[in-house]
Protein backbone atom coordinates (compact mmCIF):
# COMPACT_ATOMS: atom_id res chain seq x y z
CA UNK A 1 0.00 0.00 0.00
CA UNK A 2 1.56 3.04 -1.18
CA UNK A 3 1.52 5.92 1.38
CA UNK A 4 2.09 9.36 1.44
CA UNK A 5 4.26 10.93 3.87
CA UNK A 6 2.55 13.60 5.55
CA UNK A 7 4.58 15.83 7.36
CA UNK A 8 2.37 16.51 10.66
CA UNK A 9 2.55 19.55 13.07
CA UNK A 10 2.98 18.59 16.82
CA UNK A 11 -0.03 19.55 19.04
CA UNK A 12 1.21 16.75 21.76
CA UNK A 13 4.19 14.93 21.86
CA UNK A 14 3.46 11.67 20.51
CA UNK A 15 5.03 8.54 20.42
CA UNK A 16 7.57 7.81 17.44
CA UNK A 17 6.76 4.54 16.03
CA UNK A 18 11.03 3.69 15.50
CA UNK A 19 12.41 4.24 18.55
CA UNK A 20 9.93 4.92 21.25
CA UNK A 21 10.58 7.87 22.61
CA UNK A 22 8.26 11.29 22.32
CA UNK A 23 8.44 13.38 19.62
CA UNK A 24 9.30 16.64 20.89
CA UNK A 25 10.22 18.25 16.99
CA UNK A 26 7.96 20.47 15.43
CA UNK A 27 7.03 18.39 12.72
CA UNK A 28 7.10 14.42 12.27
CA UNK A 29 5.71 11.81 10.00
CA UNK A 30 2.62 10.03 10.07
CA UNK A 31 2.47 7.09 8.33
CA UNK A 32 0.73 3.85 8.75
CA UNK A 33 -1.59 5.53 11.15
CA UNK A 34 1.33 5.86 13.38
CA UNK A 35 4.09 9.05 13.98
CA UNK A 36 7.75 9.33 13.38
CA UNK A 37 10.76 11.20 13.76
CA UNK A 38 11.96 12.04 10.40
CA UNK A 39 14.87 9.91 11.00
CA UNK A 40 13.53 7.56 12.44
CA UNK A 41 11.55 6.40 9.37
CA UNK A 42 13.35 3.57 7.77
CA UNK A 43 13.16 0.77 5.31
CA UNK A 44 12.97 -2.46 7.65
CA UNK A 45 15.13 -4.34 5.26
CA UNK A 46 17.81 -1.57 3.95
CA UNK A 47 17.38 0.53 6.87
CA UNK A 48 17.49 3.51 4.07
CA UNK A 49 15.97 6.83 5.78
CA UNK A 50 12.57 7.76 3.64
CA UNK A 51 12.28 11.12 5.12
CA UNK A 52 14.00 12.40 1.63
CA UNK A 53 11.35 10.23 -0.45
CA UNK A 54 8.06 11.13 -0.99
CA UNK A 55 6.37 7.84 -0.36
CA UNK A 56 6.81 4.96 1.41
CA UNK A 57 5.43 1.53 1.75
CA UNK A 58 3.81 -0.24 4.40
CA UNK A 59 2.57 -3.95 5.06
CA UNK A 60 1.87 -5.37 8.43
CA UNK A 61 3.52 -2.77 10.42
CA UNK A 62 7.03 -3.08 8.49
CA UNK A 63 7.79 0.20 6.34
CA UNK A 64 9.29 -0.45 3.16
CA UNK A 65 10.98 1.74 0.10
CA UNK A 66 10.03 0.90 -2.91
CA UNK A 67 12.60 -1.15 -4.06
CA UNK A 68 12.30 -3.44 -1.18
CA UNK A 69 8.57 -3.38 -1.12
CA UNK A 70 9.25 -4.90 -4.82
CA UNK A 71 11.56 -6.95 -4.16
CA UNK A 72 9.90 -8.34 -0.78
CA UNK A 73 6.14 -8.37 -1.36
CA UNK A 74 5.96 -8.52 -4.93
CA UNK A 75 8.29 -11.41 -5.74
CA UNK A 76 7.02 -13.31 -2.80
CA UNK A 77 3.18 -13.89 -4.01
CA UNK A 78 2.49 -16.02 -0.90
CA UNK A 79 2.43 -12.84 1.12
CA UNK A 80 -0.08 -11.19 -0.98
CA UNK A 81 -2.60 -13.53 -0.05
CA UNK A 82 -4.70 -12.25 3.10
ZN1 LIG B 1 12.07 8.17 16.78
ZN1 LIG C 1 14.69 -0.58 1.56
Amino acid sequence: MLKDLIATETVAPEKCAGCGSSIRDRYYLLVADRAWHNQCLRCCKCLHTLEAELSCYSREGNIYCKDDYYRVIVANPLLLIR
